[in-house]
Parts: C-alpha cells; structure tokens; sequence
C-alpha cells in the first residue's frame, strides 16, 4: 500500500516537470511558476526583458506596468544554476 502511494506521488512528481498538466507556454506563469524553459516559454522572457528595460529606460509613466506579472521586475537576469 505503501508501495502504491509512493507511486502516485512520483507520477504527481513527473507529470508537473514533464509538462503533463496544462502549461499556458509564453506566459510569466509558465516561466516562473512552472519553471517551463521551453523555446516559447524562453523567447516570451527574452521579449519581456527587453521590453522592460527599454521601458525602465524610458521611464514613460507607471501606466505602462503591465497588468500581469512582477511588479518589480525579473529578480534574474539569468536563469543559470
Ligand atoms: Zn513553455
């Protein structure tokens, strides 16, 4: 019985990292919350990230927040271990 509940948890496990469960690929959610790192998922960051410092460069108005995501911005540049 033991048995069986381990194996449930580790399909839990496998099903969360292998992208089983529905993950909105391009999204600060699928980054961040799912640490998705797929070619969508990566190039969704590399375009938020330059949006973000030409638009803290700017410094255009509080008003050009985005609606969702940080509110502060990446924490990380990089996502090397
Ligand atoms: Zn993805």
């Amino acid at each position: 019985m033991i048995e069986a509940r381990r194996r449930v948890r580790e399909r839990r496990r496998q099903s969360a990292a292998s992208g089983d469960r529905e993950v909105a690929h391009g999204t600060w959610a699928a980054y961040t919350t799912d640490k998705c790192r797929c070619e969508v998922c990566r190039e969704f960051k590399a375009a938020y990230m330059r949006r973000w410092r030409a638009r803290r460069k700017a410094t255009t108005g509080p008003e050009d927040e985005p609606t969702t995501g940080p509110t502060t911005g990446p924490t990380t540049e990089e996502d090397t271990p």
